[in-house]
């Protein structure tokens, strides 16, 4: 079913439009859009990993979220800006211009249905730098608009007690957390008979790079051929259902939380882009 990993009440798609229409308090109703990408993740993992954990982070955060906090999940994204994985094949890419065009649509499309808290919760590392543009600004052109562009693994979790040093130091891309969270969420496309460690080398600049991570732009295939970053091997089940269940605690606090937020509204910019009213302060709550 279209639902996925979120329980079929939480599922925006399906309330009808008077459903929708009769909310009874949209302004404070949080509109949670799993944000995921479709590309290469190495010969053990599937293609749809990005989208898989974001979506079923967020499901599993709603299926445990108290009744009466109002929070729909929109359908994922499924599709991101993947460039530095399209020399592997499978990978299904949009361009930064096409996918920050489609979060300010979305975005216009959720504040046109009367709803004013959204939040993006991507699981994809080559694209948040989009959905804080298109967060920031949807802000500019409604002051009343709350778009929160996070990531899946922001929040408080357990995957550190199971990574080892240089895999929390090094690992960028279908390394051990990921690996275990899949093997969580959906292990009939997991195959750790593939899985095999590479590690990206050190940056040899300590000015350009304190963590060692690398610090020029790259691409997947700069580090090898299996296009892993990181170390998949350690991962098991058990260790995924742990780390899914503390993100899924920790995001149903934050939806919580951003359900009972209020942040001063501003007014609209009529001036245009870059001539908005200073910024605003979060308010206690
Ligand atoms: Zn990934």
């Amino acid at each position: 079913m279209l639902h996925g990993y979120t329980p079929a009440h939480r599922f925006l798609p399906y309330l009808s439009w008077t459903d929708v229409a009769a909310l009874p308090d949209k302004a404070n109703t949080v509109v949670v859009l799993p944000v995921g990408a479709m590309e290469q993740h190495g010969p053990h993992l599937p293609c749809s990993v990005d989208a898989t954990i974001a979506a079923g982070v967020v499901g599993h955060a709603l299926a445990r979220l108290a009744a009466q906090v109002p929070a729909y999940a929109m359908a994922p994204i499924v599709y991101g800006k993947s460039e530095e994985h399209l020399h592997f094949p499978g990978t299904v890419t949009l361009s930064g211009e096409t996918l920050l065009a489609t979060m300010l649509e979305i975005g216009e499309s959720v504040y046109r249905s009367g709803f004013r808290k959204l939040l993006w919760v991507n699981g994809h590392g080559g694209q948040p730098q989009v959905l804080e543009m298109a967060a920031r600004e949807l802000r500019l052109r409604h002051g009343d608009f709350i778009v929160v562009p996070s990531s899946t693994w922001r929040v408080p979790h357990v995957a550190g007690q199971y990574l080892s040093e240089r895999e929390k130091k090094l690992s960028m891309h279908a390394g051990h957390a990921e690996t275990a969270i899949m093997l969580a969420l959906a292990p009939e496309t997991v195959r750790m008979e593939q899985a095999a460690a590479n590690y990206p080398p050190a940056f040899p600049s300590r000015l350009l790079s304190p963590d060692g991570r690398p610090a020029c732009a790259w691409t997947a295939r700069d580090f090898g051929p299996s296009g892993v970053i990181g170390d998949p091997t350690p991962a098991t089940a058990a260790q995924g259902l742990a780390i899914l269940d503390s993100l899924a605690e920790s995001w149903a606090s934050a939806i919580a939380e951003l359900h009972a937020l209020q942040w001063a509204p501003r007014e609209a910019s009529t001036w245009g882009r870059g001539q908005h009213q200073g910024h605003v302060e979060p308010t206690p709550v």
